[in-house]
Parts: structure tokens; C-alpha cells; sequence
């Protein structure tokens, strides 16, 4: 019989869960029932009690780990945190989120139990064994795992499960003691600009920006710094994430006019990223198969394009406007304004 233990750990507030380890608890909640196992939720955070209120209502055991040291990510004491709280579950699945803070350490702290690990795990199945699905290749490859070997620690991907939302109240947390002594000292971050950092994964829609942008338009000009200022107050209205095709950023490289806060970091589809966003929307990009890949966990699919043919209008997109980018973009940022 499996048992299963989620750890989470605290936000950037310090008070609240990650919404990364909701999700964790929601796919440790639906695992334990299609199981008919045990649930446990481990908590790291500067006040495991406080930040595990949430947690009240999950019908699981709470363990925490509590302490100053505990209040921000570094390897020492969250490696720590996490043994000790595998240790005392005793659970033979592990669940967590494949943050940075977790993804940085769950590696060391399956070996340290002498488990074993996978990461960016996106559904969990199997009703008499644990199925893990993860994609390869690109996702071009969907691959179902299984593993003897206990504990198993599973990083779940960011999107693939609903945050866990259950009433808050006072939870009773078991709490676990740790040794934090650690010889890193955490001295502060250093984070881009909130302007200059467009790449946002927990953004509710993608916004992509294609070459379009950057040629002529039917005056015979190009309009870099209108199609800049229209991109940015867009993003600035709706913090929307920001995504390119590859013909776009790749300007940069060949000495062409382009868009200064665009790097290949937001280029989607099949040599790019493919993020996960409830809503996304393509301006002035064609829609061509390599790009439209990268499409594949985004739901509701808009495009505004001029040309009636372009990919777009194929099959890929939900609702395509033959319309200039620059007059619809200027519209929506003038009713976003207004709006705000
Ligand atoms: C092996 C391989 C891997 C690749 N990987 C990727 C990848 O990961 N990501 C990726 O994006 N591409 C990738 N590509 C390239 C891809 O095939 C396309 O070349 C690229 O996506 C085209 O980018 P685009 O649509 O922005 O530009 P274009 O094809 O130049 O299209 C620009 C569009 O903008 C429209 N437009 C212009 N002005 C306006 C306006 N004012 N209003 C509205 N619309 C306007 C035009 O009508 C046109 O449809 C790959 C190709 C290969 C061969």
C-alpha cells in the first residue's frame, strides 16, 4: 500500500503556499483517492502553522518545519527541511512542486533517503500503480512511467493541476525540528526590472509578438518603436506573458531593427518554450507548424493577422482577426486604460 507525502513551501510573501504547492496538494488529494492511500503535507516556511491554514480542510496530516531559516530558499536548509519531513512521513510517493526552490534541491534529498526521482511530471494516473506522465522531445513524446523504487519523488510540472482551494482555519501542524545550521548566508535578491521581466509562467494568457512587428506595413514604413510601446502598455495592462516566434528574435543576431526586451528566452514552439497559459493571443506571426507546436498546453487560441491564409486560419487558432495589428492593439490598450 503507497502512502503520500506533498511538500510545499511558502511564497515570495513568506506567509502563503506557493501556488505551485496548491497544485501539488490538489494531484496529492487525487492521488491518494484514486489509491485509497494515506496523505501527508509537509510545509517549509518561516511559520509552517500560519502558512498551512490553507491546508485545514485538505483532510491530510500536516508536518512543518518552522524557523527563520526556513523563510527563504537555500540548499542547506531546505534540503534539510525536506529529508526531515520525508523522513517522519515515511511515505513511498513524494509529490512536489517543480519550483526553483524545490526543483534546486529534491534531487539530493531523494538520494539522501535513498529514493529515487523524476521531474517535470504533468498528470499522475494508474488505479493498483503510480503512472507518471512526462513529456520528451520536445513534447513530441508523451511517455508513462512506473518505478519499484521507494520513496518515489515526483516534481510536478507548474499549470498541470488546479490549485488546491479549500476553506482556511486553524491547522494542526506536527512540527518536525531541524538542525538549520548552514554556512550560507542569504544577503538579499537581485531580480530584473518588473518592466524588463516579460516572461511570466503563472500569467493567465501568452501574449506573442511575431516578425510582423518589425516590417513594412502597407505605408511603406517600419514602426519598431510604435510596435514597442504597443507590446509594452499591452503587457503593462493585463501582465500578460510575453512569447515570440523565432523569426523575430532571430533579427536580433542578423542586425536587424528589433524589439530590445525580446531574447530567444521568449521565443515559442519547437526549438522555444512551451508554456502553459488558460488563454493566448498571436500578433503579427503567421502560425507556421515549428512555432504553432509550442501551442500545445494553451487554451483558448486568438490571433490577429493580415493575411486571411497564414497558419492561424487553418485549423490553429480559435478566432482569428484579419486585421492590423497596430490599429486593434492600439484599440485594446486604449479600452484597457480606460478600464483601469
Ligand atoms: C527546424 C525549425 C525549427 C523552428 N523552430 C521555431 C520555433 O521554435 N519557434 C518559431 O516561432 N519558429 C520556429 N521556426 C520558424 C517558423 O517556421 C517560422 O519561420 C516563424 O515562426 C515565422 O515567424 P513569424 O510568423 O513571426 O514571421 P513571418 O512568417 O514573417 O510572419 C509575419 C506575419 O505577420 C503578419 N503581419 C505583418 N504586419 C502585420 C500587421 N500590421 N498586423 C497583423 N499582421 C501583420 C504577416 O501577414 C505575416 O503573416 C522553426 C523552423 C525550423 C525549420
Amino acid at each position: 500500500m503507497e502512502s503520500i507525502l506533498v511538500l510545499t513551501h511558502a511564497d515570495d510573501s513568506g506567509v502563503a503556499l506557493s501556488k505551485g504547492s496548491l497544485e501539488a496538494v490538489t494531484a496529492g488529494k487525487e492521488l491518494a483517492a484514486k489509491l485509497g492511500a494515506q496523505l501527508a503535507i509537509g510545509v517549509v516556511a518561516k511559520d509552517a502553522s500560519a502558512a498551512a491554514g490553507v491546508l485545514a480542510s485538505a483532510g491530510a496530516k500536516l508536518l512543518g518545519v518552522s524557523g527563520e531559516a526556513f523563510a527563504q530558499a537555500r540548499y542547506a536548509t531546505d534540503a534539510a527541511a525536506c529529508e526531515a519531513i520525508a523522513k517522519a512521513a515515511a511515505a513511498t510517493i513524494v509529490l512536489a512542486p517543480g519550483s526553483s526552490r524545490f526543483t534546486r534541491v529534491m534531487a539530493g534529498v531523494a538520494s539522501r533517503v535513498g529514493g529515487t526521482i523524476d521531474t517535470h511530471v504533468t498528470a499522475l494516473g494508474g488505479a493498483d500503480k503510480v503512472e507518471a506522465s512526462r513529456w520528451y522531445y520536445r513534447q513530441r513524446i508523451e511517455a508513462v512511467l512506473t518505478r519499484a523504487g521507494r520513496p518515489w519523488f515526483l516534481l510536478l510540472d507548474a499549470g498541470t493541476h488546479a490549485a488546491f482551494a479549500g476553506a482556511a482555519g486553524a491547522a494542526t501542524v506536527e512540527a518536525i525540528s531541524v538542525d538549520a545550521a548552514s554556512r550560507t548566508t542569504v544577503t538579499g535578491f537581485k531580480t530584473p526590472e518588473l518592466d524588463a521581466q516579460t516572461i511570466r509562467p503563472d500569467a493567465k494568457m501568452l501574449f506573442v509578438a511575431g516578425a510582423g512587428w518589425t516590417k513594412k506595413q502597407p505605408d511603406g514604413a517600419v514602426h519598431v518603436a510604435d510596435a514597442g510601446k504597443l507590446i509594452l502598455g499591452f503587457l503593462k495592462n493585463t501582465s500578460a506573458s510575453l512569447g515570440s516566434s523565432k523569426s523575430l528574435v532571430d533579427q536580433g543576431s542578423e542586425g536587424n531593427s528589433v524589439l530590445p526586451f525580446l531574447t530567444h528566452m521568449n521565443q515559442i514552439g519547437q526549438t522555444g518554450a512551451t508554456p502553459r497559459h488558460p488563454k493566448g493571443l498571436a500578433t503579427c506571426c503567421h502560425g507556421e507548424e515549428p512555432h504553432v507546436v509550442g501551442w500545445r498546453f494553451i487554451g483558448d487560441r486568438r490571433a490577429v493577422s493580415l493575411d486571411p491564409n497564414c497558419g492561424w486560419t487553418r485549423g490553429k487558432a480559435d478566432v482569428v482577426y484579419i486585421a492590423d495589428a497596430f490599429a486593434v492593439m492600439t484599440k485594446v490598450n486604449e479600452l484597457l486604460a480606460a478600464r483601469s
